[in-house]
């Protein structure tokens, strides 16, 4: 399967991992839309939220209350938004949630300076 997320698990291509267990892996946007986006993915395909298990979204969710934590902490954003594309909205058919920090002020640091705050 030709999946740039399935790819990312198995490290075949590099991410900007900041969180990783059995079932999921988190890493960071790498075309991100505010400092600290992050992606939580399972490490199984599944393709969209009719796919997915009810137990997995549970411990992505998990995930996603330990990680708000972290960037807010981290990055000391404001807010925090979640997000999940299924269908035309989906870019990558591979399930995955968007974690998107908020600033009233907006701040300047590169991926990596990011990706050292979050690891
Ligand atoms: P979606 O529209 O919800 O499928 O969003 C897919 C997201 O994956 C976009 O925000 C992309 O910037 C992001 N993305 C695509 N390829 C990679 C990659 N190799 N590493 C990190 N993020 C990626
Ligand atoms: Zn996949």
């Amino acid at each position: 399967m030709n999946c740039i997320f399935c790819k990312i698990i198995n490290n075949e291509i590099p991410s900007s991992k900041i969180y990783e267990d059995d079932l999921v892996i988190a890493f960071l946007d790498i075309n991100p839309d505010s400092l600290g986006h992050t992606l939580i993915v399972p490490k199984k395909h599944y393709q969209d939220l009719d796919d997915i298990d009810n137990q997995t979204l549970m411990h992505i969710m998990d995930v996603a209350k330990l990680l708000k934590k972290r960037i807010t902490e981290k990055l000391n954003c404001d807010g925090l938004t979640l997000i999940q594309n299924n269908g035309s909205v989906q870019e990558v058919k591979h399930f995955h949630l968007h974690l998107k920090p908020s600033y009233k002020i907006k701040k300047d640091k590169s991926l990596e300076e990011v990706y050292q705050l979050l690891k």
